[in-house]
Formats: structure tokens, sequence, C-alpha cells
């Protein structure tokens, strides 16, 4: 299988009005032709389809924050992943732990959410990650790892997907995880991954997110086992997220 390209994927979270279409431009039209990440922007499900209509025919993907598991029917004021799709998205958010803390979102609605996406097409970008107590209770390896083997159905194998590692406590605070905790805890879930989906786990991203920004993204995005990131506050405008896409080193053989 041939290595596959960092993935750089934006979080605007509850961030974007209309006006924000032309930030999302600014990034598209910054992105160096030689780049070596495969971009997207997940936006709130109220500017996905004008924001696929604009991102056309640039290199920057549309996707979705979260999604629920059932294609259509009475969940006021949810959207399917069949939705997103048909707004112009290729891929979804889901787990964020502003979701499982926020929401209750548990492994297995989670693992439906992905099951979802798949129905409809998305690749899925599911993330998991310990909070601060977790970490000083030296639980921080096997509350990861748990939610990995939780939350990805075993109809990812042979799709296109990535697990994002989002220590809670890294995320918006300016804190990042070491680079040395974020390999620990990549090798992990990358035994997870193998575990679950034998040889083709060894090839699935594996991203970072928790305060990725300029000044930390090559860092970062070097460290082994890292295949991307994911970023929130520093994707909200071009003159912090492109410099993190020109970070990304060429996928490694
Ligand atoms: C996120 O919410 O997915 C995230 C990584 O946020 P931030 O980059 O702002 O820490």
């Amino acid at each position: 299988m041939a290595a596959l390209a960092p993935w750089i994927v934006g979080n605007w979270k509850m961030n974007g009005l209309s006006s924000d279409l032309d930030e999302a431009l600014a990034i598209a039209q910054g992105v160096a032709v030689g780049a070596h990440a495969r971009v997207a922007i997940c936006a709130p499900a109220t500017l996905v389809h004008r924001l696929a209509g604009a991102l056309h025919a640039t290199r920057v993907e549309v996707g979705g924050e979260d999604c629920r598991a059932e294609e259509s029917g009475a969940f006021t004021g949810d959207v399917s992943a069949e939705m997103l799709a048909d707004a112009g998205a290729k891929l979804v958010i889901l787990g964020h732990s502003e979701r499982r803390a926020g929401y209750g979102e548990s492994d297995a609605l989670v693992c439906g959410k992905v099951e979802a996406a798949l129905r409809a097409g998305l690749h899925p970008i599911v993330c998991v990650g310990e909070t601060l107590e977790q970490r000083d209770a030296g639980e921080a390896v096997a509350v990861v790892t748990g939610q990995a083997m939780a939350s990805l159905p075993a109809a990812l194998a042979g799709e296109r997907f990535a697990v994002a590692y989002e220590p809670v406590w890294a995320i918006g605070t300016g804190r990042t995880a070491s680079t040395a905790d974020i390999a620990q805890m990549h090798a992990a879930i990358r035994g997870v991954l193998v575990d679950k989906f034998g040889d083709a786990g060894a090839k699935i991203s594996i991203l970072y997110g928790g305060s990725v920004k300029p000044a930390n993204a090559a860092e970062i995005l070097a460290t082994a086992e890292v295949g991307g990131a994911l970023v929130g506050g520093a994707s909200l405008k071009a003159a912090d997220f492109l410099p993190i896409i020109e970070a990304a080193p060429p996928p490694a053989l």
C-alpha cells in the first residue's frame, strides 16, 4: 500500500459565518502547489454546502464535525451523514472530546456514527484522548486504547479513515503533549489498529490534535507515528493554518 500524505484537518468548531468563506478561500489559494498534505476544513453544518462550492477545484476538502447514526427521521436539530455528503462533505470528525464530554457520547454511539459515515461515503476521523485526571492517574494509555478499541467498528476494514489522538487537556489550552508522549500514545494506538485491521492497520493515519500551531507543527508532524494534525483554533485564519500545512513532511516510505 502506498504511503499516505499527511492529513492536515481544520476543526472550525462553532465558528464561522458567511463572512468567513473568504478566509477559507484564502487558505485554499495559499496551499502551495508542492505542499505534501491532504488538507481539509471541517466546518459547522450551516457552512458545509457553501464551503464545498467555494473550495471546489481547490486542494482543500470540506468535512462535517459530527453526524447522527440514523439516515433520517424525527431527530430535531441533528444532521445525518447522508446530509453532510449531500452538501459536499468528504469527511467527518466523530467522537470529539467536546461531544463525548458535552453530550455524553459513548464509544458505542461513536461506533454507530462511524458506520453511518461509511454508509454515506464519508471518511471518518475518530477522536480519542484522555483527561488530565486520567493522565495524572497513570491511565492515559489504557483510556485511549480502550476508546480506540471500542469506537472503531470492524466495517472500517479496507476504508480510508484516521484516528486523531487529542489529549483533552491540550485542546484549546495552548498546552501540547511532549513529542515523547505523542510518540508513546501513537504507538499504542498503532497496536490497536494492527490488532483490529491486520497489516492494513500499519498504514492508517494517526493524527495529533491539541494546540497545534505554526511554532510547534514541524516538530509534531516529524514525530514517530504522526500522520497529520487536527487543528482547532489555528485553522480559523489562513495566516496560522497555512504554515501548519506547509510544515507537513513528505509521506514516509
Ligand atoms: C480540536 O478541537 O480538535 C483542537 C485540536 O483544538 P485546538 O487546536 O484549538 O487545541
